[in-house]
């Protein structure tokens, strides 16, 4: 079984911006995010296209995900997608009921999948330690959508797509939307931004909320077709 989410690989490979942070801040701002009961919310600093990738993820984990947590309704698209916002952690702030945030893993060492407890939202992914200082925010819960973001810039892991997927998808795409990443990721680290992440602690480097693994049935009925 893969350690990482498939989205995480093909993601992994564009040009980019960057998360830096440090160019481009005319079009960014911070977004504002909630979950479903409105109890845990908080902001992405400085969102836009100069500071993170706005993809949209078709793997067979991120649809588990969000159907362990029954809420196909509200998040996969009609193609099965889910539209991402991959940034860095040190831009994510939880400012109203942290002690809602929870994780979950499907596999022993698959993605931390961060929620919201109290309704079961479906709030973040980030990667299996501080090590890779990636959040990929599930843009559903931007209060004020995802215009701020710009367009999607890739689709990526079409493969598993349960439907037609719209433009830009292919190659290309992926590519530069994988390089970006793999850029970012870099820059965050040398940056230090993992000691600034709201999902391990800075010291210990352990996620702040423990993820429970899903059970082989568990993970089974998440992935129904
Ligand atoms: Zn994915
Ligand atoms: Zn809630």
């Amino acid at each position: 079984m893969s350690g990482l989410c498939q989205c995480f690989k093909a993601d992994t490979l564009a040009k980019s911006e960057g998360f830096d942070g440090l160019v481009g801040h005319r079009m960014a701002q911070d977004m504002k995010f909630q979950c479903a009961c409105g109890a845990l919310s908080g902001v992405v600093e400085a969102a836009g296209p100069k500071t993170g990738h706005h993809v949209a993820c078709y793997c067979k984990d991120c649809r588990a995900f969000v159907r362990h947590l029954r809420q196909d309704a509200r998040f996969p698209d009609a193609a099965g997608g889910t539209d991402l916002f991959q940034t860095s952690p040190a831009r994510v702030k939880l400012t109203e009921g942290v002690e809602h945030l929870a994780s979950l893993r499907l596999s022993p060492k698959g993605l931390y999948r961060w929620y919201a407890s109290c309704c079961d939202t479906p709030l973040f992914n980030t990667g299996t330690g501080p090590g890779l200082p990636f959040a990929s925010a599930m843009t559903a819960n931007f209060v004020d959508g995802v215009a701020g973001l710009g367009p999607v810039k890739a689709r990526v892991n079409t493969g598993s797509a349960l439907g037609k997927v719209p433009p830009p998808k292919g190659f290309w795409p992926t590519l530069r939307a994988v390089g970006g990443l793999i850029g970012s990721l870099l820059a965050a680290r040398l940056r230090g931004d993992q000691k600034r992440s709201p999902f391990f602690d800075a010291e210990s480097g352990e996620p702040v909320a423990k993820a429970r693994v899903l059970t082989l049935e568990e993970r089974q009925a998440a992935n129904r077709p």
